[in-house]
């Protein structure tokens, strides 16, 4: 078992020689600006201010890596999507993506998005960067807290895989960073998938 609360930040990445590759398992979190990335990645550690919540949009592209309990590494990728990004640094995000991706470092991929809203073309294409890796995906549907009526909520859940087009298999989760719904059941996969590779 991982203890989430042994957490320490490593490093941020701009490059493939600053990946960790020690074989520890890679768990990674990506989402548009603003989905509530860094308040989810705190609810998870049970920390206040670990990842930093309303980073600027748009002003990091960089990974950033965090040792958990010596077993494992939650791995912030940049946050996407925020309008006013000048061309090159989106095409220094793609590159950055691209690279962490064609490392072949992923144990479990975890995609937030807003639970309010039709994800993003954006959130489109992150969707089929995690699909193409056939490593193990989840979606968080996050700011569960904001939404009042079940037939919405479910309705919404409904709106996120068919815009996704996730497999059957792919988990999407009710979640509030807020509140911490849902925190259970992503620990859970967590820790699991952390298992599988140590094994
Ligand atoms: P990031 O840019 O994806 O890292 O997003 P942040 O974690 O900085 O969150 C962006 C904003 O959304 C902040 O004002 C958070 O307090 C808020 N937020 C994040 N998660 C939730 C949630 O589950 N419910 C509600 N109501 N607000 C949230």
């Amino acid at each position: 078992m991982l203890n989430l609360h042994n957490a320490e930040f490593i490093r941020s990445a701009v490059k493939q020689s600053d990946f960790p590759d020690d074989n520890l398992p890679q768990i990674v979190f990506a989402g548009k600006s603003n989905v509530g990335k860094s308040s989810t990645i705190n609810k998870l550690l049970g920390r206040k201010n670990f990842a930093r919540v309303g980073n600027q949009p748009g002003k990091t592209v960089h990974i950033n890596f965090f040792e958990i309990d010596k077993k494992a590494y939650f791995v912030d990728l940049p946050g996407y999507g925020y309008a006013k990004v000048s061309k090159s640094e989106r095409d220094r995000w793609g590159k950055l993506i691209d690279t962490y991706f064609s490392s072949g470092l992923i144990t479990l991929g975890i995609q937030i998005v807003d639970m309010r809203h039709k994800p993003t073309k954006d959130d489109q294409t992150m969707a089929r960067w995690f699909l193409s890796t056939e490593m193990p995906f989840i979606v968080i549907a996050n700011k569960l807290d904001k939404l009042r009526r079940k037939s919405e909520r479910e309705e919404n859940i409904k709106v996120i895989r068919e815009t996704l087009l996730l497999p059957d298999d792919v988990p999407v989760i009710a979640f509030s960073a807020e509140k911490g719904d849902g925190k259970e059941e992503v620990l859970e996969i967590i820790q699991k998938a952390a298992e599988t590779q140590e094994a």
